[in-house]
């Protein structure tokens, strides 16, 4: 284990304006925190913490970063809490810290290598500061050090899987190849025990065969460009045993002679000098086709450049060779951790093709103080999305702004339509919330409900807009036929005849319809009246007006009886609170509801679309996840309150009031918000049964000539 005045050390051996006070603090707190805790392989646990700010004075980070290594798992694991970080160390450690244990948690979560892409993207995503993702992958080095320690093979395994498809390729993505290749190494041991002996011993056995072959390639490589005058170093690195076994299976390459497992490079001092090297390189050396890179003038996306080729080098072996300036070479091994090296090392700025961190290099690169760089550091890699957790642990991205009601899309459409409420982390909250990294998305669905055209106003997805519309117009379609249905039958009623399929159908191709529902959705919709059609079916005979047609719309309807019960028709209540409808939204049987605790007041009943819940964000205790009975008690006093324009003449209040005092509605209440030489508006409160009465009444309405639009009111 490092002792405390070995990291000072380190640090200061790179950094000699760091915070030794600060080092030495968190190396004692993080000591007394985790106390007599022990690490699986026996040793104290404060090792770990310990081993993995060392693992990172190695990438030369900031005194911050250390600190923050020291200290990353006191929260997650110990009685410390973010304050005591904050009031110690300060807030931008506490963030770090904090940013690490965030990581910790999801990572906890659920298997997720079956997700890998999207649980990369996550970690990304809350990696909000670069330097909490170096932590987190020099924590997860260190445990894949100590994971023969682990006396469980199966969580052995899962422990490796998860380093070979989330941290290794994060390490890559980032650039830092040197630890990528250690994380894929470990896991290899741990996954494929026999694939890696087998090119270890291949190994050992080229190594003796070879002799010192890759020392004299090395030698009359630098002759070779020594001759032309050219400065540059010649390094020969054996590859790891599982970058040799990924590529003998993706390239089918077999590697017969120690030079195929040696990677040589060829590093110089300027991006000319680059090419000077490989022009010398290949004139010497006969080129093996189909193996040059240019990487120097394309760049990977992570940032790597370099000249790659392959030539049948000294000794007749065949060699590949990387060629870069030293700068390049530092990113190659260290990736996003070389930049920390440019801020201490003064005014060398190489590696700003990292195409993800431009803007941290742009802001690095004209911060006018450290406080300015640190103050920005923050990385947004993902800004237009956001990615969370379904109840089974998978990940799922969504857009920026996404509401649950986008999620319950994303999982299923049937999961969408059906959906009626969230909990969000555990809480039940509205279905509006914008859902935040890493929050976990449960879906409450119940097979009576259907989209609400509400949703439209907030879902951010297609598919969930998709979904809410094909429906609405479903919906209303539905409603177009059975009102239509409704009114043909009055009129074929009055008349003397019997309304039937057989009669609409005679007469489709006259209004170059398809079916008999078609026809009837259009009288509902008021496209055709239904004089029209009942004339097309008797051409002698003359209707009657059909002005009174929308009161049948009530006969034909669901039958609702009112039964007058006095009690609250609402689940979820604790018992012997006073229950308020609250005026803004009115909810009514069949809404989907929300209970809002209020002091003094007892509980107020909001539908979950109402407009007023936003102010109740914050304080996701107040709320109450109720529900109407089933057998909702129909009684009267149930207020549903709409907004209605309507023609301004004579004449058309009364029809008005008629309209909604034949389907059984009784209004209690009329306002009018605005008036026109045109037109009216209205909000009128109006007492119905339930729902679905309520929507009754709309329908009628919206079928009178003198209404131009009624809308439920929310909030
Ligand atoms: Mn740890």
């Amino acid at each position: 284990m490092i002792r405390q005045f070995e990291l000072v050390e380190r640090v200061r051996a790179y950094d000699r304006m760091v915070d030794e006070d600060a080092l030495n603090r968190a190396y004692v707190f993080a000591m007394k925190a985790h106390g007599s805790q022990k690490r699986a392989s026996g040793d104290p646990y404060f090792s770990h913490p310990i081993e993995v700010a060392g693992i990172l004075t190695n990438y030369k980070l900031d005194g911050d970063s250390i600190v923050t290594a020291l200290l990353h798992d006191t929260i997650e694991d110990t009685d410390t809490t973010r304050d005591d970080i904050a009031e110690q160390f300060g807030e931008e450690i506490a963030q770090l810290v904090e940013g690490v244990t965030k990581l910790t948690q999801i990572e906890l979560q659920s298997d997720h290598t079956s997700q890998a892409e999207n649980f990369r993207k996550l970690v990304l995503a809350m990696s909000e500061d670069i330097r909490v993702l170096l932590v987190k992958l020099a924590d997860r080095l260190h445990n894949m050090r100590t994971l023969i320690h682990i006396r469980d093979a199966d969580k052995r395994r899962a422990i490796a899987l998860e380093t070979m498809e989330i941290y290794a390729p994060l390490a890559e993505r980032i650039g830092m190849h040197e630890l990528q290749n250690e994380l894929e190494d470990l896991s290899f041991a741990e996954l494929n025990p026999d694939a890696r002996e087998s090119i270890l011993a291949r190994l050992d056995f080229l190594r003796e065969q070879g002799g010192d072959i890759v020392d004299r390639i090395i030698d009359e490589l630098k002759a070779t460009l020594q001759t032309s005058k050219l400065r540059a170093e010649v390094i020969g690195r054996e590859k790891k045993p599982y970058s040799i076994w990924r590529k003998s299976r993706r390239k089918n390459i077999s590697f017969e002679q120690l030079a195929d497992i040696i990677g040589f490079r060829i590093v110089v001092d300027t991006v000319e000098d680059c090419y000077r090297a490989l022009g010398i390189i290949h004139s010497t050396y006969p080129v093996v086709p189909g193996r040059f890179k240019d990487y120097l003038s394309t760049p990977k996306p992570n940032g790597y450049q370099s000249l790659h080729t392959g030539v049948i080098g000294p000794h007749q072996q065949r060699i590949e060779v990387q060629i870069r300036t030293r700068d390049m070479h530092e990113i190659a091994d260290f990736g996003v951790a070389a930049h920390w090296r440019y801020k201490l090392g003064g005014d060398r700025t190489a590696g700003r093709q990292y195409r993800w961190m431009r803007e941290l290099l742009e802001i690095l690169e004209h911060a006018a103080t450290p406080e300015d760089f640190l103050e920005h550091t923050k990385l947004e890699m993902f800004p237009d999305q956001v990615f969370v957790f379904s109840p089974k642990g998978d990940v799922i991205a969504l857009p920026v702004g996404a509401t649950p009601v986008d999620f319950a899309y994303a999982v299923h459409s049937e999961v969408g339509d059906t959906c009626v409420g969230t909990r969000i982390n555990g809480k039940i909250m509205p279905l509006r919330t914008e859902l935040g990294n890493g929050d976990q998305v449960e879906i409450i669905t119940s097979a009576a409900q259907t989209p609400s055209p509400l949703w439209e106003n907030f879902v951010v997805t297609g598919k969930a807009r998709a979904s809410i519309r094909r429906f609405v117009r479903m919906k209303q379609q539905e409603e177009y036929t059975s009102l239509g249905r409704a009114i043909l039958e009055r009129t074929f009623d009055k008349e003397g005849y019997e309304l039937s399929d057989k009669a609409l159908g005679e007469v489709l191709t006259v209004f170059a319809l398809d079916t008999p529902d078609a026809l009837c959705a259009e009288v509902g919709a008021g496209h055709l009246t239904a004089r029209q059609v009942f004339e097309a079916v008797f051409p002698g005979a003359r209707a009657e007006g059909d002005e009174d047609n929308i009161v049948s719309l009530s006969q034909v309807r669901d039958k609702l009886k009112p039964d007058g019960a006095g009690s609250v028709p609402i689940k979820g209540l604790i018992p012997g609170m006073a229950v308020h409808f609250a005026v803004c939204c009115h909810a009514l049987p069949g809404d989907r509801i929300v209970g809002i605790v209020t002091k003094g007041r007892g509980v107020n009943i909001h539908t979950i679309d109402c407009g007023i819940l936003e102010e109740f964000v914050d304080t996701p205790e107040r709320w109450l996840d109720v529900s109407w009975e089933e057998e909702v008690a129909q009684g009267a006093g149930h207020v549903g309150r709409i907004e209605v324009v309507m023609t301004n003449e004579p004449g058309t209040l009364g029809e008005l009031s008629m309209i909604i005092g034949r389907n059984g509605g009784n209004i209690s209440n009329l306002k009018i918000t605005h008036r026109s030489t045109d037109f009216f508006e209205m909000s009128i409160d109006v007492e119905v049964r339930d729902l679905k009465h309520l929507t009754n009444i709309i329908a009628a309405l919206r079928a009178a000539p003198v209404v131009n639009s009624v809308e439920r009111a929310r909030g």
